[in-house]
């Protein structure tokens, strides 16, 4: 069985491209050129050359000693954190930027919730001197304040969406608006595994970098190429495609994926969409969504606002339909006592959406030789008013 896209855009049964029909020019283009691009020697040479150079790739793998005494295992964790501007966002944006310029567009536009996407989109535009706008919902624009002002500080132009509850799925529309009234010389950077096809293959391929190093690594540290499971925190699920992908045909290799549960999966304050959600389709694309019986979209919650959406990739919601992949959940709580205990045994202050990956490590079984992965997609530093206000320091 093959875990790849096919030729139409779907994994299993999700995916495709459900788009108006006004957006057609936009996303037939990017069907036919992205392969050839990304493929192409002169885009791999930037690519690369960009993700050591500008990035800070490779990206260390560390042995967190500490943590695996107290697990009675082998523990690694991939530093995402250490790239520039913070997370594994980059990676991404990096890709999209250069296949922008091979189109020929002057033009970036994106849609931001909290404002990590846009903060990541807006430094890649500044390092290229091309036109970005960034659309956030109102709301997201009062309640992100640091995120905007760097956004502008580096050049973009933040529009306030203003319909609905102005938040992400009215930026997100503010977006397609723009996208479908200038279709020529504007390329739409979207920020996760989400979207119509052919964006949850081309994200995946730009974060794949993730688990390629992982392997030679591993096999530089330990021998063997292969870890016996990895594990990543999962919102729209970009880090954690690029952290599964070279592992996907590996079958003896577990992946687990963490979702945010919020104040529990039992509340209506959560955001476990692959737990909660049912098939349907969201942002173009058919996956699973969290909605209610006559199909409204349920409001997310989480206390990170990266994992707080109410869809999944495609190619997750396939990974849990074959059952390659396992997904879990972790509640808020939960959450903030996993992010404390890396901080103190290892010094490192992982991200809210990251420290959802390390709280899975409770939830599982595993042998003392046993090696697991667990994918720091980000640092802290964004999320300290919230870690002072909950341990009062
Ligand atoms: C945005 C973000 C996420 C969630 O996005 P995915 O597409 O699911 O990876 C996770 N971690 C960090 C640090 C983020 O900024």
């Amino acid at each position: 069985m093959s875990y790849q896209v096919n030729k139409k855009g779907y994994y299993g049964e999700f995916g495709g491209a459900f788009i108006p029909e006004m957006m057609h020019p936009n996303i037939e283009e990017l069907q036919q050129e992205y392969m050839k691009i990304i493929n192409s020697y002169n885009f791999r040479q930037d690519f690369i050359d960009l993700l050591k150079h500008y990035v800070g790739r490779p990206s260390p793998l560390y042995f967190a000693k500490r943590l695996s005494e107290i697990y009675q295992t082998n523990i690694f964790l991939k530093r995402e954190d250490l790239n520039h501007t913070g997370s594994h966002k980059i990676n991404n944006t990096i890709g999209q930027i250069l296949l922008a310029k091979s189109l020929g567009k002057k033009r970036i536009i994106a849609e931001t919730g909290a404002g990590q996407h846009g903060v990541a989109t807006a430094t890649v535009c500044a390092l290229m001197g091309i036109k970005c706008i960034v659309y956030m919902g109102a709301l997201d624009v009062q309640r992100q304040a640091p995120n905007v002002k760097k956004m502008r500080m580096l050049g973009a132009e933040v529009i306030p969406a203003v319909s609905g509850n102005q938040t992400l799925k009215d930026a997100t529309n503010e977006a397609m608006r723009d996208w479908i009234n200038n279709p020529v010389d504007t390329h739409y950077i979207i920020g996760s595994v989400v979207g119509p096809h052919p964006y949850p293959d081309m994200v995946a391929r730009f974060q794949a970098v993730i688990s390629e190093e992982i392997k030679w690594q591993l096999d530089e540290q330990r021998g063997r190429e292969l870890p016996d499971r990895v594990i990543a925190c999962v919102g729209g699920g970009s880090n954690a495609a690029g952290a599964f992908y070279h592992f996907l045909d590996s079958e003896d290799v577990e992946l687990i994926g963490v979702e945010a549960a919020g104040k529990g999966v039992d509340t209506n304050e959560s955001a476990a969409t692959l737990t909660l959600g049912k098939p349907g389709v969201l942002h173009s694309a058919k996956s699973v969504v969290m909605q209610t019986e006559d199909g409204q979209i349920i409001e997310p919650y989480s206390i990170s606002a990266g994992l707080d959406y109410p869809g999944i990739g495609p190619m997750h919601a396939n990974l849990f339909a074959t059952k390659r992949a396992k997904y879990l959940w972790a509640t808020d709580d939960e959450v903030l006592e996993a992010a404390l205990q890396l901080t103190q045994l290892e010094g490192i202050i992982p991200a809210l959406e990251s420290a959802h990956a390390l709280a899975a490590l409770k939830k599982i079984d595993m042998k003392p030789e046993e090696i697991t992965i667990v994918n720091l997609s980000g640092r802290g530093d964004k999320d300290m008013e919230t870690y002072l206000n909950h341990f009062g320091y």
